[in-house]
């Protein structure tokens, strides 16, 4: 934190340097922030090539999956010499080539009761751009229990929705939605389709979101809930407060350790 910034870093976050809300002192805050994002696909593409050029120091990349013909139609990430590759690499690679100045970790991983302790309590704050309810619970659970900052997005057709998660200090995933809806009731991408550049405007909003909490500035995110849709061009944002009742950051919490919940039902 202490360290002067070098000359090519001042060169190069010359236009955040420049903003009074961020300056060197914001700046030099970035590049020595560890963040996580958990999914390399249509919201990770965004939000991952955004902070990487932020300069957010250390990113973590965790995706089991490798990069399919389909995925090219929004994953930004990934390119045509990448097919079949895990994203997690081609991911890393990229971002590299936008600033080498970043560490990227690769977890060729699905986020598990077992593995995300250990990994999240790593990062300053995480972003949440998977496929599935379970895996977005797991998150909410995970982050809520070790007390990290979350920013999970969802997308389906032309409709995107963000959730800030400030643990205890608003609704968490759970105060809205107390668990994950059965497999089949929500249609997924690959079901009900998705305009890709949906995805860029919501991952692009992650990254900004969680640059915003790394710098403390703006409004206070917690429990914060934007809406997105696409056709009339429309954001609507309401903040919503914890539920004293909820199984997982209530008064009198139910949930006291991580859980699957149930199978993979894709959003
Ligand atoms: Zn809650």
């Amino acid at each position: 934190m202490k360290l002067p910034l070098t000359e090519e870093a001042i060169r190069r976050y010359a236009r955040h340097i420049v903003l009074p809300e961020v300056g060197g002192v914001g700046q030099r805050k970035l590049l020595a922030a560890k963040a996580l994002i958990v999914g390399a696909g249509g919201l990770g593409s965004p939000a991952a090539l955004y902070l990487a050029a932020a300069g957010i120091g250390t990113i973590g990349m965790m995706d089991p999956d490798a990069v399919d013909l389909s995925n090219l139609q929004r994953q930004i990430l990934h390119s045509m010499k990448d097919l079949d590759r895990p994203k997690v690499f081609s991911a890393q690679e990229r971002m590299e080539a936008i600033n080498p100045g970043v560490k990227v970790v690769p977890y060729h991983a699905k986020l598990s009761t077992e593995n995300a302790p250990e990994i999240l309590r790593e990062y300053d704050v995480v972003l949440d751009g998977s496929d599935n309810f379970p895996t977005k619970f797991l998150v909410n659970d995970a982050c809520v229990m070790l007390g990290i900052p979350a920013v999970i997005a969802g997308i389906l057709r032309f409709d995107g929705q963000l959730y800030t998660i400030i643990p205890k200090k608003g609704a968490c995933y759970r105060c809205l939605f107390r668990q994950p809806p059965p497999p089949g009731l929500i249609p997924s991408c690959q079901e009900a389709g998705i305009l890709g550049a949906v995805a860029g405007v919501l991952g692009s909003l992650q990254a900004l979101q969680a640059i915003k909490i790394l710098l403390g500035i703006g409004e206070p995110p917690a429990g914060q809930v934007l809406f997105f849709d696409a056709l009339p061009g429309e954001f609507k944002t309401i903040r919503v407060g914890r539920d004293p009742a909820c199984a997982l950051c209530g008064d009198a919490p139910k949930i006291t350790e991580l859980r699957e919940e149930g199978e993979v039902c894709v959003l």
